[in-house]
């Protein structure tokens, strides 16, 4: 059975760019008479408003999509714990006092999230209490060996998570980093198709070592293209763009949009960036 899934994080209302996506992942499920999943991904922190939650249930309807919600985030924290726990435990993880500045001011390269950790606290005696906790990359891969995984649109591909490098799994300021958490849930949600936006192709190295390290079940990847904008920017409230629930108070058709961009018919001035 395919299950997709689309996981909203609920600290900004959904645009357009949401719609495509949460539309690919319903119509990637109901073509193979699958099922399609709502997962609230609300442990951003202080940025995360659970109650836009409630908004994103109203977007959806209004697209005219029919899911199954599954548990948010913020009621899974001790999986998460238990899995980094294990992690420890295989010596794979270690604590990182480094600011973004800091980090910012000694990496040479750059990887798909910014740029790449040039390892400043790995191998030091750093006291875990308030500190972040990064996968030791290297070693991980040393454990698992080569890896591979496969998308519907770019095919087989080897992983290459030290392109990213010694990611943060566990954040000083939330319960859990996006990797680990979204990871973990969609291997206990039955997710085998995970369908998300081509921005996010980089962090599917990562998620394909953790789930080795982890011995979670590999499914396969469906990443699309973005919208973006004239400029080929990639469509985000803060830069302007309407909302769903700007355009559903306002009375839109959300059954039409959601036919218009299952045809790629845009708004003026958006377009489908490169696969
Ligand atoms: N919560 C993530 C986001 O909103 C989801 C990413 C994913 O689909 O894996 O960007």
């Amino acid at each position: 059975m395919v299950t997709t899934r689309f996981a909203p994080s609920p600290n900004g209302p959904l645009h357009l760019g949401h719609a495509y996506s949460a539309i690919v992942a319903h119509d990637l499920a109901r073509a193979a008479g699958g099922r399609f999943l709502l997962r609230v991904e609300d442990i951003d922190g202080i940025r995360s408003k659970p109650e836009l939650a409630a908004e994103f249930r109203a977007d959806l309807a209004w697209l005219g999509l029919e899911w199954t919600e599954v548990p948010a985030q913020s009621s899974r924290l001790a999986s998460y714990d238990d899995a980094a726990q294990r992690l420890k435990d295989m010596g794979l993880l270690y604590p990182c006092i480094c600011t973004r500045a800091e980090i910012a001011a000694a990496a040479s390269e750059i990887g798909p999230e910014g740029p790449v950790y040039p390892g400043t606290c790995r191998g030091k005696n750093i006291p875990g209490e308030g500190a972040a906790w990064r996968l030791d990359v290297a070693q991980a891969q040393a454990r698992t060996g080569p890896l591979y995984w496969t998308a519907n649109l770019a095919g087989e591909q080897r992983a290459v998570p030290e392109q990213t490098g010694d990611v943060v799994l566990l954040r000083k300021d939330a319960p859990a980093s996006y990797h680990l958490a979204a990871t973990l849930d969609d291997a206990r949600d039955g997710v085998t198709l995970v369908t998300r936006g081509r921005d996010l192709f980089g962090a599917t190295h990562i998620h394909r070592l953790l789930q080795e390290l982890l011995g979670l079940p590999v499914p396969r990847w469906h990443h699309h293209p973005l919208l973006v904008d004239g400029s080929g920017t990639k469509l985000a409230k803060r830069r302007g763009s309407p909302s769903l629930a700007d355009r559903r108070l306002a009375g839109d058709d959300g059954e039409k949009l959601a036919r218009d961009l299952r045809r790629n018919r845009f708004p003026a001035g958006i377009s489908l960036g490169r696969a």
